[in-house]
């Protein structure tokens, strides 16, 4: 029999139980991609899935099989080409997306019709989001209590990638969309490879490095000039690794840092746990408390804000940071975050939806778990009044200034003692804000107030 197996945020060959399944099934199996123009081509995440694309069908290539890529909605080129194939079933990994996950249900539905199963599978996620249950029988809505419960029942079963595939080629006789997702042009995404290689292969050796210094972690990861955190997210966002391969090589080590990177892949779960249970929170606060939370319209400032113009330089530092290089370090994200809903008092949505433009990890679950929890609207127990100091955050965790001379090349021959707030020392730079867009006190006090209106 023929079946498809359809490619979306699954793109690798080992660990990937629906892809294992459908060559399992059947003798044929014609491998796709389908453009569904779902980011606009400025998107920073399209940049990395058109390499990474390119590493997946290089991979298929070197095994005797074609990847097959196609523009085009599903709901109109599945059922075609699964009839020019005479295919069975077309098989995927679910997407833990609320809305995607829908969408594949009335897909199923749709192919049905035509006598084609969709076939779901796992993979993508560790935990069953379904059936985790608190002992009362109540959503965790708080990290910890979750991470203890869902760690327990964690289980990865290794598969290895197929070693032979299958060249199942486009039927003839049918004009079929076909397309290669493009690197964007002008190169305006040539930052983004200096650290980082899509594909599976340098997914796996990222771990494998990463792991094996995991153990300065625990001190390290907080430093934005170390750089010392794993970088996988966007390998772990287009499913170049499963998170079940990460979960198994770093319980093998079983050391501090070991478990508090363990920790981290616990809050990318808790992010689609939660996605799972309030499918609402990507355009509502978590806590409807909030809704009548006061937020200032500001455009201007939100742009100085996006190009790193607010005068604050750790804020500044890591919104370039985002623009050249498509990431930017936990700690800053925090502490952008922060500033941006906080001090400058703008709606955490239009800061999730730049990160979504600008980041080429942008995942729904974890981007909207990450902004919701900095500006407290609800989420986990993060408390609204919490609102990061910027100035003594750098001074804190760049001490020497390395991360912002690396981006503010402006202020590279400022001491260590003012570069991280030169208006406090008097010190004036061109081509750099004299002061802060919003003063730091007035700032954080309009916050606390306005989120104590909300109180009740
Ligand atoms: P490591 O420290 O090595 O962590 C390992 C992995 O754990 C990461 O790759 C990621 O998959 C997961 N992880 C780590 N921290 C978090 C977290 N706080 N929430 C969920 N998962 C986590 N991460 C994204 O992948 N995509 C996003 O769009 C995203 N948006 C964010 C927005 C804000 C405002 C904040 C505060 C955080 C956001 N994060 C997001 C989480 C985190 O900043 C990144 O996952 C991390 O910086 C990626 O670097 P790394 O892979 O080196 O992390």
């Amino acid at each position: 029999s023929t079946g498809i197996y359809w490619f979306r945020r699954d793109l690798r060959l080992a660990d990937n139980p629906g892809l294992a399944r459908a060559l399992a099934m059947h003798e044929a199996v014609f491998f796709v991609y389908l453009d569904e123009q779902t980011q606009a081509p400025y998107d920073a995440s399209r940049a990395w899935l058109s390499r990474s694309l390119q590493a997946l069908a290089a991979d298929i290539a070197a095994r005797g099989g074609v990847l097959n890529v196609l523009t085009g909605r599903a709901e109109a080129l599945l059922p075609r080409l699964a009839a020019a194939l005479g295919a069975e079933a077309v098989h995927v990994s679910t997407l833990h997306e609320p809305d995607a996950d829908a969408r594949d249900a009335r897909l199923a539905k749709t192919l049905l019709h035509e006598g084609v199963r969709l076939l779901r599978n796992g993979g993508r996620v560790l935990t069953d989001a379904d059936r985790l249950r608190s002992k009362s029988e109540t959503v965790y809505r708080v990290f910890t209590p979750f991470y203890k419960a869902a760690l327990g029942t964690w289980r990865h079963v290794a598969v290895e990638a197929p070693t032979h595939l299958s060249a199942v080629q486009l039927p003839e006789g049918e004009d079929w969309p076909t397309t290669e997702v493009r690197s964007p042009r002008p190169a305006w995404d040539l930052g983004f490879w200096q650290h980082s290689t899509p594909g599976e292969r340098a997914a796996h050796l990222r771990l494998e490095a990463f792991l094996g210094e995991v153990d300065g972690y625990v001190e390290a990861r907080d430093y934005p000039g170390q750089d010392a955190t794993s970088r996988l997210s966007a390998h772990l966002h287009f499913g170049e690794i499963s998170p079940g391969r990460v979960l198994a090589q770093t319980r093998a080590i079983g050391s501090a840092g070991a478990d508090k990177f363990l920790a981290e892949i616990g809050w990318r779960e808790f992010a689609y746990y939660v996605l799972y249970h309030w499918p609402q929170s990507t355009s509502c606060n978590f806590n409807p408390r909030f809704d009548s939370l006061q937020w200032r319209e500001d455009p201007e400032g939100l742009s100085a804000w996006a190009q790193g113009r607010t005068g604050v330089p750790l804020v500044d530092a890591g919104m370039r940071q985002l623009w050249h290089e498509g990431r930017m370090h936990n700690r800053v994200r925090m502490v952008v975050a922060s500033w941006l809903t906080k001090h400058m008092g703008i709606h955490w949505q239009e800061g999730a939806k730049w990160f979504m433009h600008t980041l080429v990890d942008a995942d729904l679950a974890n981007n909207t778990l990450g902004w919701q929890w900095v500006a407290g609207t609800g989420v986990d127990a993060a408390p609204y009044f919490r609102i990061f100091n910027p100035v003594s955050q750098s001074q804190k965790f760049d001490p020497s200034g390395e991360y912002l001379r690396r981006w503010l090349p402006e202020l590279a021959a400022l001491d260590n003692r003012s570069i991280h707030a030169p208006w406090m020392s008097g010190v004036s730079v061109r081509g750099y804000p004299a002061k802060p867009i919003v003063d730091l006190q007035t700032g954080r006090q309009d916050a606390l107030d306005r989120f104590a209106r909300t109180a009740r």
